[in-house]
């Protein structure tokens, strides 16, 4: 924590002012009648932001880029991207603005980001606006990702508008006030590329490489260096994604960071029922961005970002194919090392070799997807039957003699039941939870919401009168969430 924390913090207008080709200078909408519905104090303080502050009607207006704090140039940012496969030249910050950046208590940038914020000139045909709902996910989710250990952007604020907005029905305006290491995508160099200009695609380069892989910087081949950087980052995020059960629903190259932190919380969720098929977003019809199709459009991704690269990574453009072609193959066995070390951990065996722990995964794995069990709680009862208690676990899997099988060969590795639950949450964001918290916040209720971070923002935590929290919703199949509301 800081020792001073002022009102009025500077940001500065880094991307805004060395990057113009990229950055539409630009300004929020007026909101009517703004009202903070949530604010994640903590995160305001790392910020050096008085949260008392932004919680005045002056801050609440800050939150908003309705009232510009010191040093704030707000700009919408251009980016390109493949949405489910498909190329579009021209996406950019629709409905959205970079106010800044701000300096975090850990010495580093971070982006201060309005989503919701009206149209811009990347509107499209959109109306610029966000409700209340998708808003309050996007706060959970990526609050939940965090304290789950995820790397992700954060959240700063949710302040409802007081702007109706036509949806299907009309619904309540908001703004989210999101935070993130960057907003670079994969989609701002496939835009970058595109403009044809290799002076802008090298400076933007030699941007990521000091926010995000400053390590790069040393290599003799610096940008393929970046590009390797970002193919372990986003192996390593894949990782995690698949061992808590997330499945982000919209893998667009635009909604994938150059970080290595999650980004864009839309139709996404955590599954209950374990099933490698999970998929929840209305609009992915085909799966192409289900539960276990993640790791190989994460790998797909990246090809894109390589595409763009190659002019900086050789001047022989064969040989500079070869390069990254040989970098991103890198990806398949960094991800599956990251993988297999998270499968042992949450079965309480990280000390165990491979050859012995592996193969009890994947019998474990086949036993969850025939019961369909609930893939979140079943590794919190796995650790009671480390403890010797294994009826629930056994009752979770549908064949009761293989478990005990299984259970007799996995106890005779002496599996660890407190690192156990160091890895494994009882608590996440629950689909039926969720949707609970964003239908009362819709109404203006946000107690609901308040008592869900409660449970997720501490997720290893076991806390009594939290029981609801830790227990599925009912059996959730059809559980469809809505894209870009
Ligand atoms: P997303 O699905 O949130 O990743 O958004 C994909 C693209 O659509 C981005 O260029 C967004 O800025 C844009 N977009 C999404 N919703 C709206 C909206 N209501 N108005 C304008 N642009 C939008
Ligand atoms: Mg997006």
């Amino acid at each position: 924590m800081k020792d001073t924390v002022n009102s009025t913090a500077t940001f500065e207008g880094q991307f805004a002012r060395d990057f113009a080709e990229l950055a539409i200078p630009w300004r929020a909408e007026e909101a009517p009648d703004p009202r903070l519905l949530v604010l994640n104090e903590p995160l305001a303080v790392d910020l050096g932001l008085d949260p008392d502050y932004l919680r005045s009607p002056e801050g609440t207006l800050l939150l908003i880029g309705n009232g510009l704090p010191d040093g704030a140039t707000p700009v919408a940012q251009a980016y390109a991207g493949h949405q489910f496969g498909w190329y579009a030249p021209r996406l950019g910050d629709g409905r959205a603005l970079l106010l800044g950046e701000l300096t975090h208590a850990d010495g580093r940038l971070r982006d201060v980001h309005l989503k919701g914020s009206g149209r811009t000139p990347f509107a499209r045909g959109g109306d610029g606006r966000a409700v209340v709902g998708p808003m309050l996910r996007e706060y959970i989710v990526s609050e939940s990702m965090h304290a789950l250990g995820v790397p992700t952007t954060r959240s700063l604020a949710v302040v409802a508008t007081g702007r109706p907005v036509q949806r299907d029905t009309v619904l309540p305006g908001a703004v989210l006030t999101r935070v993130a290491s960057s907003h670079l995508r994969v989609g701002s160099f496939q835009y970058a590329r595109a403009t044809g200009d290799i002076d802008l695609l090298r400076r933007l380069a030699d941007y990521a490489i000091s926010r995000h892989h400053p390590a790069a910087a040393e290599a003799e081949n610096r940008y393929l260096a970046l590009f390797e950087a970002v193919v372990e980052a986003q192996a390593s995020l894949l990782a995690r994604w698949m061992l808590v059960g997330f499945v982000h629903g919209v893998m667009n190259t635009d909604n994938m960071t150059i970080s290595g932190e999650t980004i864009d919380y839309g139709p996404c969720a955590f599954m209950d029922a374990f099933d490698p098929a999970a998929s929840f977003s209305s609009i992915d019809e085909t799966g192409r961005y289900a539960y276990r199709n993640q790791p190989p459009v994460a790998e797909w991704n990246l090809a894109r970002l390589a595409e763009t690269l190659l002019p900086l990574i050789h001047d022989d453009q064969d040989k500079a194919a070869e390069l990254a072609v040989e970098a991103l193959g890198g990806f398949r066995p960094q991800y599956s090392a990251a993988w297999a070390a998270g499968m042992k951990a949450k079965i309480g065996l990280r000390g165990v070799k491979d050859d012995a722990a592996s193969p009890l995964v994947d019998e474990l794995l086949a036993l969850l997807q025939a019961a369909r069990a609930d893939y979140t709680s079943f590794f919190r009862a796995l650790a009671q039957a480390a403890r010797g208690r294994r009826e629930s676990a056994r009752n979770m899997v549908a064949d009761a003699a293989a478990f005990e099988s299984w259970a007799e060969r996995w106890c005779a590795l002496e599996p660890d039941a407190d690192a156990m639950d160091r890895v494994n949450p009882v608590y996440i964001p629950r689909n039926h939870l969720v949707e609970e918290a964003l239908a009362a916040g819709t109404d203006g209720d946000v107690g609901p919401l308040g008592r869900l971070m409660e449970a997720v923002s501490s997720p290893f935590d076991e806390r009594p009168g939290l029981e609801r929290y830790a227990e599925p919703g009912p059996e959730d199949t059809a559980y469809r969430t809505f894209c870009g509301t």
